[in-house]
């Protein structure tokens, strides 16, 4: 078959071997951590591969299988216990499959008005759980960091516009050290500067953010401040309600990041920590994160969505027959994007089949696995020191006598045996180890097999 169109062709043995694989994928309990990859060795397996005339599909499939996905670290593995991991439900995951099976154009309500109706619900829902009012709205996007620009771009345009300020002015932006690099980013690429503010025990109060806007010289210039509901390093929420009443008295916007912590206001063992998140003009979950959604997938909400749909509305003619007449929801609206995966709709299916206790089960499981880690910690290891008592999923400790090169010579030696994944991280200019706890199939005796290679 030498057609333009012989690539579009169902063809049986290929979808079965894919779905063979995927199947295989699917069951694996648990997921093996696998390993770095070596680049040389890497290069060489791919070496010839894209040439003109293509390949047995099993050969390609088998060298990925053994090869590719070997020298690629599951985040999904319950000894996954670095950064942030991933965890998705096998229903998210399979209903991803569907949504790339079903090439989805996520942009706009005339080309997927079921899939945007959908990933809305999803929205209504974690906005609900925020205490945001009905008119609150956004769209899914890539990750925390594609919603932090996009949110605080729109935080930038109203500032500009309420205050009549040119596009010269000085503009600031509170946050304070503790604030996730990506805000960092953000503010560079949309040329707004960093007012940071300091944190009492790493937590950003309304108090200090308050006490420094008084001492500046230029608070008028000051237009923003971004809270963390959940520190990416030790899982700490700022005093959501404090900065929402500073926020109110100096009308600034009130962006919260809650990229992974945000999914704790399905918890109730720790709700009461988001209070003041209602008062949000923005608010970033990353569902990739707590919410067991599959990569990448990060929800934006807005206070007020017709602000950002002033500021992030594409004109282009061509684009003109999405705007006619549409009090319709265009996602392209909400953020910088144009082209989107309708990526919301693989935990919509999970949370319509699963339900939202299950949710609220597995995210406890995270908490519980941290209050029994740090416990464990205290009681039963006398040369490990809790560094400060876990408030979410992570937990940060130090071996006592260890060095920066035993944490990381350590942290190998557990990937290579296959114990675990987890990198040390840095507090207050030292290395410590550092446990995400995610995965609601991690173990307690999981735990303690890390822990006891640290005596
Ligand atoms: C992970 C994270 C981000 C970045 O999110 P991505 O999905 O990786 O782009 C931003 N803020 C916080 C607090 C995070 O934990």
């Amino acid at each position: 078959m030498t057609t333009p169109d012989r690539m579009h062709q169902y063809d049986a043995r290929t979808v079965d071997l894919v779905f063979d694989y995927m199947r295989e994928r699917l069951q694996y309990n648990p997921v093996p951590l696998d390993h770095p990859g070596d680049g040389e060795h890497l290069r060489g397996v791919l070496e010839g591969l894209l040439n003109e005339r293509g390949n047995d599909p099993a050969d390609v499939l088998k060298l990925y299988d053994h090869e590719l996905s070997r020298a690629v670290i599951s985040a999904d593995s319950p000894r996954y216990l670095s950064f942030i991991p991933c965890a998705p439900t096998k229903t998210a995951l399979l209903f991803d499959m569907v949504v790339s099976c079903a090439s989805l154009q996520g942009i706009s309500w005339l080309e997927a008005a079921g899939a945007i109706a959908a990933e809305n619900q999803v929205l209504r829902l974690i906005a609900d759980r925020a205490g945001l009012p009905e008119t609150a709205g956004g769209c899914f996007v890539s990750g925390g960091s594609a919603g932090n620009l996009s949110a605080l771009v729109v935080a930038r345009d109203t500032a500009r516009h309420r205050r009549g300020l040119d596009g010269r002015a000085r503009l600031r932006v509170a946050v304070s050290d503790q604030t996730h690099s990506s805000v960092t980013n953000t503010l560079n690429i949309i040329g707004v500067e960093k007012f940071v503010v300091p944190t009492t025990d790493h937590r950003l109060t309304g108090e200090a953010l308050r006490a420094a806007i008084e001492a500046d010289g230029d608070p008028g210039s000051i237009i923003a401040v971004v809270g963390t509901a959940g520190t990416t390093n030790a899982g700490i929420v700022d005093d959501l309600a404090g900065i929402a009443q500073v926020a109110h008295d100096y009308d600034l916007w009130f962006h919260v990041d809650g990229a992974y912590g945000g999914a704790g206001l399905f918890a109730p063992s720790v709700r009461a920590k988001y209070d003041g998140i209602e008062h949000a003009d923005s608010f970033v979950v990353d569902p990739h994160k707590w919410l067991f959604a599959p990569f990448d997938c990060a929800a934006l909400i807005y206070r007020q969505p017709a602000l950002a749909r002033a500021v992030h509305t594409q004109d282009a003619s061509y684009l003109d027959v999405l705007h006619i007449g549409s009090d319709e929801w265009n996602p392209t609206d909400y953020a910088y994007h144009l082209t989107r995966r309708a990526r919301g709709l693989p935990l919509w299916f999970s949370l319509a089949v699963h339900g939202t206790q299950a949710y609220t089960d597995a995210i406890e499981a995270g908490l519980t696995l941290a209050r029994d880690t740090a416990a464990l910690i205290r009681d039963e290891y006398e040369d490990l020191e809790l560094i400060r008592e876990p408030e979410l999923s992570s937990v940060v400790f130090r071996r006592k006598g260890w060095a920066q090169k035993d944490y990381y010579d350590w942290s190998q030696r557990l990937l290579a045996e296959q114990i675990g994944f987890v990198t040390p991280t840095g507090w207050e200019g030292e290395v410590v180890a550092r446990f995400a706890f995610l995965h609601p199939g991690t173990t307690m005796a999981m735990v303690r097999e890390i822990l006891d290679t640290m005596r």
